[in-house]
């Protein structure tokens, strides 16, 4: 039975996603990063287990065709999925979980579930954020082309989503995502309503 909340955070790279994940999840108790795995090679300062669960392709088909990943997609031309155990242990738990992946993937999760609450953060522009992938000189030309052009893509889908963030300023943006997860948790739920019931009991 699924007890915590899922959030899905999706927006075109260089959006500003990563900085905001980790604020958040900095800032709120009792909620958990979900580490994807995938087959990119790892970054400067990346670690095994921490941003990702790097792989081989070998590796991410085996897994996906043994039903291991409850999401996976093709993201600018290497395989990202999201690890099924790990994801209902957490929420099983009580906790609730964040899942940073593309639109592709936030579809699924929709689908399989439904309360699940899709945020989408967006650049301020489309110049902003060819500014700020160039302003990190990560990538070379090609992959900020192509990332150029996922972002529009990714803007499109934004459609399906249920909360906008346009990541302006860090701060302002950080206080309306824990805004969306404390709203989210304070929602009517029955078990919720009984304890309502039992307080007011007391109090008469
Ligand atoms: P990056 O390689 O820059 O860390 O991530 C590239 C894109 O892949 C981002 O949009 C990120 O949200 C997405 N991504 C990361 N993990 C997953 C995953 O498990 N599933 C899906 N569908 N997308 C993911």
């Amino acid at each position: 039975m699924v007890k915590g909340n899922l959030f899905v955070i999706s927006a075109p790279s260089g959006a500003g996603k990563s900085t905001l994940s980790a604020e958040l999840l900095r800032t709120v108790p009792g909620i958990v990063y979900s580490i994807s795995v995938t087959t990119r090679s790892p970054r400067v300062g990346e670690v095994h287990g921490r941003e990702y669960y790097f792989a081989t392709e070998q590796e991410f088909f085996r897994r996906r065709d043994a039903g291991d990943l409850i999401e996976f997609a093709k993201v600018h031309g290497f395989w990202y999925g999201t690890p099924k155990a790990e994801l209902e242990k957490t929420l099983a738990e009580g906790q609730d979980v964040v899942l940073d992946i593309d639109v592709q993937g936030g579809r699924q999760i929709k689908k399989l579930y439904p309360s699940a609450i899709l945020i989408f953060i967006a650049p301020p522009s489309i110049e902003e954020l060819e500014k700020r992938l160039r302003g990190r000189s990560q990538d070379d030309e090609a992959t900020i082309q192509m990332r150029l052009e996922n972002a529009r893509k990714e803007i499109d889908a934004a459609g399906d989503y249920e909360y906008l963030v346009f990541n302006k300023e860090i701060p302002e943006s950080v206080f309306r995502l824990q805004g969306i997860v404390w709203a989210v948790r304070s929602r009517m739920r029955m078990d919720l309503l009984a304890k309502l019931n039992t307080a007011k009991k007391s109090l008469v």
